[in-house]
């Protein structure tokens, strides 16, 4: 097949170390801030003892991989191959894998290997690594080289840091979790979303769909806070209990102090204050969302009721092994529209217009 119009794969040197065994795989990169994404070609490693080789079957587009394509967190090192939801199929197993088997479903998230020693490794919080995490995507793999991400055919990982996916959830439904499932569950679980607590999330995308059936099947009282009520169907379907428009300023003083936990998942900065007003006594508004514009916060938004504003980043391996085994017990998976690599800018200006319902899902075999 012709692939006209790709972006020249890597050079095979690096400095002067040749690098041994790689296997090159299509796949899509940005190669600037502005540019479309495009076909290319990268290279993976090859097995090392404990890696795990996987035919990438499909990859969630998470906003997080239009924030660094378009260097939106400062700047990002092109090309790169973003994509950090993947689900697919064990293709080859290095000699000292345990784990997995040729054949298995498994996934791979947001990290790929973390120091495995600091005090935060070693209690499993492996994305809060003292020494920094290895990310799917623009981080250094242990071949040296920037590892790169889902939106391409194979991918090359330790062992380690492999998810098995439950027989129950389709593959392709299975990516989202793999970011969107895992992002929202861990705050869930961490500040006790369950029977008894109201739990508010704060816009309705990829990892607002998430978190409202995570919430709904954890046992909590759901509530929706989205920019209209276009998608009030949806959310009701999903899991939520109420559903309001933030747009209606009649929301803040109807809803004023009436949650124990609010989930920002917003992609752009938002009136915090506003929003902190609806939290309970000891209230804790947790953001997920990572805008690239800062967020403002003002002291007697927390002060009068005791409330905390917090953050919180993906989940560790074990906990994202859990969410997905909690998924598959729940029946839960991510609401999807699978796409071919081709439409992946086009999802891209979806996805910013707040149209996506609730995860656009590459099929990697058109790649
Ligand atoms: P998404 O699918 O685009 O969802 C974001 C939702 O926020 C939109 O659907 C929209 O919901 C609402 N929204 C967008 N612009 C808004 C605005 N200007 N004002 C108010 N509401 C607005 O994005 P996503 O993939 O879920 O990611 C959301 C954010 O989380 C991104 O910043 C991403 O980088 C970040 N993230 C963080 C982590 C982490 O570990 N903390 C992990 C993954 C992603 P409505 O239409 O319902 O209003
Ligand atoms: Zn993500
Ligand atoms: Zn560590």
């Amino acid at each position: 097949m012709s692939r006209a119009g790709r972006v020249p794969a890597r050079k095979e040197t690096t400095g002067c170390r040749k690098r041994e065994s790689v296997f090159t795989v299509n796949a899509y990169a940005a190669t600037s801030a502005t540019e479309p994404l495009a076909p290319t070609t990268i290279e993976r490693r090859d097995l090392g003892p404990d890696d795990v080789a996987i035919d990438i079957k499909f990859s969630g587009i998470c906003h997080s991989d239009i924030h660094t394509a378009r260097s939106e967190w400062g700047p990002t090192t092109y090309p790169i191959v973003v994509g950090h939801e993947i689900a697919g199929v064990v293709r080859e197993v290095g000699s000292a894998v345990t784990k997995f088997a040729v054949g298995d479903r498994v996934g791979v998230g947001c990290m790929v290997d973390s120091c495995r020693e600091c005090d935060n490794c070693r209690k499993g919080l492996e994305q809060y690594c003292l020494k920094g995490n290895i990310g799917t995507y623009g981080g250094v793999g242990r071949d040296g080289e920037p590892t790169q991400g889902g939106y391409a055919q194979a991918i090359v990982v330790t062992e380690d840091f492999v998810l098995r996916i439950p027989d129950g959830i389709e593959l392709d439904a299975a990516a989202p979790l793999l970011c969107a499932g895992i992002t929202t569950y861990s705050p869930l679980r961490h500040w006790n979303a369950g029977p008894g607590r109201r739990v508010a999330v704060i816009g309705l995308g990829g990892l607002g769909h998430m978190a409202v059936k995570l919430a709904h099947a954890m046992g909590a009282e759901v509530t929706v806070l989205s920019q209209s009520l276009k998608k009030r169907e949806d959310g009701l379907r999903l899991g939520a209990d109420h559903y309001h428009a933030t747009s209606d300023e009649a929301t803040f003083t109807d809803l004023a102090g009436s949650f124990d936990l609010i989930v920002n998942t917003v992609s752009a900065a938002i009136d915090l204050d506003a929003y902190l007003g609806l939290l309970a006594v000891d209230g804790t508004l947790v953001n997920v969302g990572a805008p690239e514009d800062p967020l403002s916060v003002r002291a007697f938004s927390l002060i009068p009721a005791r409330r905390s504003f917090a953050g919180s980043m993906i989940g560790g391996i074990a906990e994202t092994q859990e969410m997905l085994d909690f998924c598959a017990e729940h029946g839960l998976g991510a609401e999807i529209e699978v796409i071919p690599a081709e439409k992946i800018n086009e999802a891209y200006e979806r996805v910013l217009a707040s149209d996506v319902r609730y995860r656009f899902v590459i099929d990697a075999s058109t790649f």
